[in-house]
């Protein structure tokens, strides 16, 4: 490895933190656009042809689920409901089926939300300005940002979890960024977007993949990175994490295991079911599994059934 130039960007961010010398960055620039253009991942949703409402959707199943699960899901929703209106007009109960196992469930409520929102006040299309992404129901400021890129190619900062870990080895030398995101990484990676627009919309996405596929969070692929010679992680000697302790993602007995199989049980249903009927997604504990059965009702993903009996179904 060339630690010299991996160097030069830390030196020039303990002078200007957030102003990496210039020619090292028109290196990382040339060198994570090139890496991207051959080892990208060739996914539906970023192929010529895609539309905006298919980025969309895209994008709001991505957040928290990995891609490998999220492809036939999108292939199956985009077959479905190929446009805002499509979705719009079905049940929330046929979204939630159909989002299947991609977890956190309600995504798919707030998903046909923003379908009628696009449908009410954007003549069916997805909106191009972030302010009006800001605005739909389930939106935040990372899908706002991702979509404006991804769908519009519009020049805009996007911030995922493979960014900051990446741009947290690679320009400011820490094994993991903060637990949560800083202004100071949000102002790093706006500072490290390539001056020309077309090429920092593929810049977010470059580096999100070099994240995804390269610099992974538990095994590092250095050998095989573009810019490891430019790394100030590598460059450093790759020191351990030293920040506060990381939160583990549990799974196991937890009330998202409960609540998931309650829905797995009503989504393979052709009819409602009855309490004693979701006694099999959760057999052990009582109280869990009516806790578990409570919140989903309560967050709009079950309904009961008012027929005089104690049953329950997905939304009509
Ligand atoms: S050299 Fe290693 S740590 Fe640095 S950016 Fe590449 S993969 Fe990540």
């Amino acid at each position: 490895m060339a630690a010299g130039r991996g160097r030069a960007l830390a030196d020039s961010r303990s002078v200007a933190p957030l102003s990496p010398a210039p020619p090292a960055v028109d290196d990382l620039h040339r060198r994570i656009l090139d890496w991207y253009s051959r080892a990208g991942r060739d996914l539906p949703w970023r192929r010529a042809g895609s539309t905006p409402w298919g980025v969309f959707v895209s994008e709001v199943m991505s957040q928290q689920t990995p891609v490998a699960r999220v492809e036939p899901a999108w292939l199956a929703w985009m077959d479905r409901w190929p446009t805002p209106a499509d979705l719009a007009a079905d049940s929330p109960g046929e979204a939630v089926r159909l989002w299947n196992r991609l977890g956190y469930p309600r995504r798919a409520l707030r998903l046909r939300e923003a379908a009628q929102a696009m449908v009410e006040r954007h003549g069916g299309e997805v909106p191009r300005e972030v302010e009006a992404l800001l605005a739909l129901p389930g939106v935040g400021a990372y899908t706002a940002a991702a979509v404006a890129a991804f769908a519009f190619g519009t020049r805009s900062t996007v911030v995922d979890t493979n960014v900051r870990r990446a741009e947290a080895r690679l320009v400011t030398g820490v094994a993991l960024p903060a637990p949560t995101l800083t202004r100071a990484e949000t102002a790093l990676a706006t500072s490290l977007l390539p001056a020309d627009d077309a090429d920092a919309a593929t810049w977010n996405v470059a580096v999100m993949e070099l994240g995804a596929l390269v610099c992974t969070a538990r095994a590092p692929r250095c050998a095989a990175c573009p810019v490891e010679d430019l790394c100030v992680w590598r460059a450093a000697g790759s020191p351990a994490y030293g920040g506060p302790p990381r939160r583990g993602q549990s799974w196991a007995g937890t009330d998202r295991q409960v609540r998931g199989r309650i829905l797995a049980l009503l989504r393979e249903s052709a009819h409602p079911l009855s309490a004693a009927d979701l006694v099999a997604a959760w057999p052990d504990d009582d109280a869990k599994r009516a806790r578990c059965l409570a919140g989903l009702i309560e967050d709009g993903l079950v309904e009961p059934v008012t027929d005089g009996l104690e049953q329950y179904r997905l939304p009509v």
